[in-house]
């Protein structure tokens, strides 16, 4: 029997790697640039963990997580995001009495049992940003701004809009809750199973349902930003600012709500407008209750995750990664020449340049074939006769030329080819 990868998996290949290298080298820097440090968390954490924080109501949890009992009879979960076990590692390690904020960025697999299709998978992959020990919106604006100017710049993704909401906190959601709830109770009907069954416990998640019944059921139901408090109006007000002034343009979308029930204040996503990406590439917002939520004492936060195979896709060919430079195949006639061959690569490596020697023992004919398809610029080949005199076939697989070198020569040869040197 042939074996496939599991459903809503996929295997990424060397040309693919490279970019995804490349893509998480360029988060990386900018991570730094910013001054968010690196954590890794495992990938599974005690159910409860998301359970407790991303909220029984959410899709997350109530039918996308992979759930697992170990052999201690303990209930696991694969994470299917990243913030929550951000949180409960700033609280186990005592971050939280350190200097604040404390700035963390992670990159990683995440785990939910979805639909697959294009740009859904039950394995994806997800950048995320989370800052905790600031309340106000300048630590806000951070977050949306190196989201705004990874994907904008970086990777040169520019059909994207930023939409921008703020849900509130719990002295003014209940009232818009309230409001909502009378509203929609009519309307509740026309509305998807799901949204129907959550509908008392969360309300709100109506207003971001793709459904078209609960699209239509949204349509003209009251907005939040005409219920918030005083202090979540000017905090999404100098935001808002502080974007503005800042030239990153965005626009106010009051049905965006996100799935995840953790959310107060700022919620916000960067969609694509291109139609073969799911719309979505990051979303995030601010937690300010979920660190005492996990058992801290009351902290704030605001964060971001954003899905890698979405960016690399959306990003076209934008970043291709750069050739390698000058790579060197080594090739050889005669079995008694295997172990030169190898030798000779290994020197070309300890010189700091790529070499690969031949593996599968096929003619000359056959490892030019090889080189040639690969790519390969340059072959050194270990000829028996050239071998006996001391010398090397140098052969640039551009120009067909070959000519014969000492040993000497080859690294001057090389280090002239490299790109950038001013050689070839
Ligand atoms: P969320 O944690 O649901 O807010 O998702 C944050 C980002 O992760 C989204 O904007 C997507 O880009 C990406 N994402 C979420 N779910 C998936 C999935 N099943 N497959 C691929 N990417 C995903």
């Amino acid at each position: 029997m042939a074996y496939k990868a599991p459903r809503g998996t996929r295997d990424i290949l060397p040309e693919e790697a490279a970019r995804w290298f490349q893509i998480e080298s360029f988060f990386r820097a900018l991570c730094a640039r910013y001054g968010f440090g690196e954590i890794r968390t495992p990938l599974f954490e005690h159910t409860e963990l998301f359970t407790r924080s991303v909220g029984e109501e959410s899709d997350i949890v109530s039918k996308e997580m992979y759930t697992f009992q170990d052999r201690g009879e303990r209930s696991l979960t694969l994470r299917p995001e990243g913030t929550a076990a951000v949180v409960r590692a700033y609280l186990e390690h005592g971050m939280v009495s350190g200097p604040q904020p404390v700035k963390l960025f992670y990159c990683g697999p995440m785990f939910r049992y979805d639909r697959p299709q294009a740009g859904r998978y039950r394995q994806f992959h997800q950048f995320g940003l989370e800052t905790f020990g600031a309340a106000g919106p300048a630590a806000d604006y951070e977050i949306v701004a190196l989201t705004w100017e990874f994907i904008s710049v970086s990777l040169g993704i520019t059909a994207v809009d930023l939409e921008l909401n703020s849900v509130g906190c719990p002295s003014c959601r209940p009232a818009y809750r309230a409001a909502l709830l009378a509203y929609m109770q009519p309307r509740r009907a026309s509305f998807c199973p799901d949204c129907r069954r959550r509908f008392t416990a969360n309300p709100l998640r109506v207003l971001d349902c793709k459904d078209p019944g609960c699209r239509e059921a949204a349509r003209e139901a009251p907005r939040i930003g005409g219920s918030l408090c005083p202090e979540c109006g000017g905090h999404f007000a100098a935001l808002q600012e502080l974007l503005a002034s800042s030239g990153i343009p965005f626009q106010i979308n009051p049905l965006l709500v996100r799935g995840l029930d953790y959310y107060t204040r700022t919620a916000f996503e960067v969609v694509s407008r291109e139609a073969q990406t799911q719309g979505s590439l990051a979303g995030g917002g601010r937690y300010d209750n979920l660190v005492e939520q996990c058992g801290g004492s009351p902290t704030p936060g605001v964060g971001v995750a954003l899905g890698v195979e979405r960016l690399i896709l959306a990003a076209g060919g934008k970043a291709a990664p750069p050739r390698e430079a000058c790579p060197v195949y080594v090739a050889y006639t005669g079995d008694s020449l295997a172990a030169q061959a190898q030798a000779l690569a290994r020197e070309i490596r300890a010189w700091g340049m790529p070499a690969e020697a031949e593996l599968m023992g096929r003619s000359l004919k056959g490892q030019m074939k090889f080189a040639g398809r690969r790519g390969y610029r340059f072959v050194c080949i270990l000829g028996e006769k050239e071998h006996a005199r001391g010398k090397i076939i140098w052969r640039d697989m551009a120009g067909g030329g070959q000519e014969e070198l000492a040993p000497e020569e080859l690294r001057e040869r090389l280090e002239s080819s490299r790109p950038g040197s001013g050689g070839v």
